[in-house]
C-alpha cells in the first residue's frame, strides 16, 4: 500500500520531471495510486503525493473503485483556459482542510495514458477542476496557495497543526531527512526521466 504524504512534506514542493519510460513497476505504482486514492476517499492523486517526482496523476471523479472511469495523465500540459469558477476544494495531503478556490472553468489538457496513447481533452466542472488541482501538485503548488487572504486565515490554525505534527514525526524518526528524501527522488528521476 502506498502512503500518501501530508503537508509540509518537502516532496509536495518538488517540481516533477517528465516521464520518458513506462515499465511494469510504474504500471503497478499507478494501480497502487488508485487504491490509495479510493482508501482515502479522494477523486484524484498526483505522483508527488506518494513521494514520487514524476509528471503523472490519476483521477476517477466518482471516487469509487467500481464506478466511473479511471484516468491516468502522464506528462500533462494545460492550455486554452477559459472562464472562472469558484468551488470548495480539499486535498488528500491536507485531510480535513478545505477552502474556496477560483480557477478557470474550462481547460484543455494534452497528455499520454499508460499505454503511450496521446490524450487531447477539454474538461470543465469537477473533472476540469481535478485536472487543474493535480496539475498544480506536479509544479509543487498546493490548493492552499490559491486561497484568498480571508480563506487562508480560516485554515491557518489547521495548517499550523499539520506543520507541528510533521516536525514531531520527524523528531520521532518516522520521516526521513531532507537529504534522504532528495536521494530517493533522484533515484526515481534517474530511472524514469532520463
Ligand atoms: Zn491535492
Amino acid at each position: 500500500m502506498l502512503e500518501i504524504i501530508t503537508f509540509p512534506h518537502p516532496t509536495l514542493r518538488h517540481k516533477s520531471k517528465p516521464i520518458t519510460k513506462v515499465d511494469a513497476e510504474l504500471k503497478q505504482i499507478v494501480a497502487d495510486m488508485f487504491e490509495a486514492m479510493y482508501q482515502a476517499k479522494g477523486i484524484g492523486l498526483a505522483a508527488n503525493q506518494v513521494n514520487l517526482p514524476l509528471q503523472l496523476f490519476v483521477i476517477n471523479t466518482t471516487g469509487k473503485k467500481d464506478s466511473g472511469e479511471e484516468q491516468v495523465f502522464i506528462n500533462p500540459v494545460l492550455s486554452a483556459a477559459k472562464g472562472a469558477a469558484d468551488a470548495d476544494e480539499g486535498c488528500l495531503s491536507l485531510p480535513g482542510v478545505g477552502g474556496i478556490v477560483s480557477r478557470p472553468e474550462t481547460i484543455h489538457v494534452s497528455a499520454y495514458d499508460l499505454q503511450g496513447n496521446p490524450i487531447e481533452m477539454t474538461a470543465k466542472g469537477l473533472l476540469g477542476r481535478a485536472i487543474q488541482h493535480e496539475f498544480d501538485h506536479l509544479q509543487g503548488v498546493m490548493f492552499i496557495d490559491r486561497l484568498s487572504d480571508s480563506e487562508k486565515r480560516l485554515i491557518q490554525e489547521e495548517v499550523e497543526t499539520f506543520e507541528l505534527d510533521f516536525e514531531a514525526r520527524r523528531k520521532a524518526g518516522s520521516i526521513p531527512s531532507n537529504e534522504q528524501i532528495a536521494a530517493h527522488l533522484k533515484d526515481f528521476e534517474t530511472r524514469y526521466c532520463s
